[in-house]
């Protein structure tokens, strides 16, 4: 066992585990339903929707979890361990039978829809009744990042799961999303949060999706993001596109050069307000220049604008809109303590902004560009945001509808009619456990298993 313990700890994809499943390993197999067998579109369970079940707070673990373990010196015990190993694993891991995903594909009558975001926005209601290519259902399936996980092959195959928790006990649900709508920021150094991992996954297993997982990736550095608008303003000039100065440094070396004050430091890639701090004289840059010393990452800085407020045009496919937000608790980042948001008018300015950025990195079918709308009457464009930006104002329900309209829409545009498996190629390397060892319902593929020594 110890030495199965340690195999299974080498592996690479082990040490990607979600806390907890190695812990499994040194408990008996606890008596509790087992989680629903690996397949296409496993249907949610009847006690409610994924969203429902995420909700439920964790419920104190049974009485048998806390048992001590059992001696593990005999046979049958090693291989219940054995067993109970793989089933955690495989499953936490998503590896199970991805092929028997595809071959469940090909017969069902609806398409999976994968929604990353928080539960509070039920996706499921807002695909109801909506159909791909005049046949198919959209069945939805929603969960944030931190409750994912993915296998994908180069041949194609690939299954998704997600972990939810149900009174008190980890569920995994495994199943093959044909499209994905991602709503949460991917990374946030802030939040210490980093799901590129399954950003990568999804672009390798091919999953099309709004937006395009390429440009999500690319939106993980804001400075990588600000050469693009660079780009445009080169293009476009000061006057159509009133881009912010700012400069930018790797670490916190360079920044001994004195800019004009008040600034703006910007620190890292973080979100809602997170990093970013006025200062006003260089005694304080100097400060701060010691604290991005700490953080091992890159700053910006760009003038303070004394704003009057804050503007932001989004766009969600062909959709516009544009909003004021100006500051009421007085502080510099309208969207820190309390504002007052105001749609206005969409002009010609506005649009030229917003559909010029949606070009970028490919095409981004979600986008909004930020402003600030200084005292001295002038705009200055600082940053753009992508699929993962949070909707405001008074027409949230109108602007997901208009989100589910445009999912709809690249699903009809990119998901064939007939699904096609992919092939299976069974490689030398692959490692396939016996039969034995498989844990029940799952069938025996090449493409199951990958336990490596
Ligand atoms: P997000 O959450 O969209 O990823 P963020 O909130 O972390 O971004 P910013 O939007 O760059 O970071 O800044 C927060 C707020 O600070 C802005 O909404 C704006 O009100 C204010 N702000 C940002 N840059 C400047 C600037 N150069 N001058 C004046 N105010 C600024």
């Amino acid at each position: 066992m110890n030495f199965l313990r340690r195999r299974l700890s080498d592996s690479s994809f082990i040490a990607n585990l979600p806390n907890g499943y190695m812990t499994d390993l040194q408990r008996p197999e606890p008596q509790q339903p087992p989680p629903p067998p690996p397949s296409a579109g496993s249907s949610a369970p009847a006690s409610g929707s994924p969203a429902a079940e995420r909700r439920q707070p964790p419920q104190p673990a049974p009485p048998q979890q806390q048992q001590p373990p059992p001696q593990q010196s005999t046979g049958s015990s090693f291989f219940s361990s054995l067993s109970n190993a793989v089933k955690q694993t495989a499953a936490s891991a998503g590896l199970v039978d991805a092929s028997a995903a595809v071959s469940a594909a090909v017969g069902r009558k609806f398409k999976l829809l994968l929604v990353i975001d928080e539960p509070h926005t039920d996706w499921a209601k807002a695909f109801r009744g909506k159909k791909i290519h005049g046949e198919y259902d959209i069945k939805v399936e929603q969960a944030e990042f931190s409750e994912i996980n993915l296998i994908a092959h180069a041949d194609g195959n690939y299954a998704v799961d997600i972990q939810v928790i149900r009174n008190g006990t980890k569920v995994v649900r495994t199943f093959r999303p044909d499209f994905v709508l991602v709503r949460q920021h991917s990374y946030s150094m802030a939040e210490n949060e980093d799901f590129r991992n399954l950003i990568i996954g999804m672009q390798y297993a091919g999953v099309p999706s709004v937006n395009s997982l390429e440009s999500i990736y690319n939106f993980c550095d804001k400075p990588w993001v600000f050469a693009q608008l660079v780009s445009v303003y080169k293009t476009l000039g000061p006057e159509k596109f009133p881009l912010i100065e700012q400069t930018f440094y790797p670490n916190h070396k360079e920044m001994l050069t004195m800019p004009t004050f008040p600034v703006v430091v910007k620190i890292g890639h973080a979100h809602s307000g997170m990093g970013k701090i006025k200062v006003d004289n260089h005694y304080d840059f100097q400060d701060i220049a010691s604290v991005v010393a700490l953080t091992q990452t890159y700053a910006t800085t760009e003038p303070f604008i004394d704003s009057k407020y804050d503007i932001r045009i989004q766009k969600i496919g062909s959709n516009y809109k544009a909003y004021m937000r100006t500051s009421i608790s007085g502080n510099w980042k309208t969207n820190t303590g309390s504002a007052m948001l105001e749609q206005i008018a969409m002009s010609d300015k506005y649009k030229l902004w917003v559909d010029t950025c949606s070009e970028i990195f490919g095409g981004l079918d979600i986008c909004a560009v930020k402003a600030v709308h200084g005292k001295d009457g002038k705009d200055y464009i600082f940053e753009v945001m992508d699929c993962a930006m949070p909707l405001i104002g008074e027409h949230q329900a109108e602007d997901r509808q208009h989100i589910t309209e445009l999912v709809v829409s690249k699903m009809n545009q990119m998901l064939s009619k007939t699904p096609i498996p992919s092939p299976q190629r069974p490689t030398a390397t692959q490692q396939i456990l016996p039969p034995a060892l498989l844990p029940a319902g799952f069938q025996e593929s090449p493409l199951c298993f990958h336990f490596h020594a």
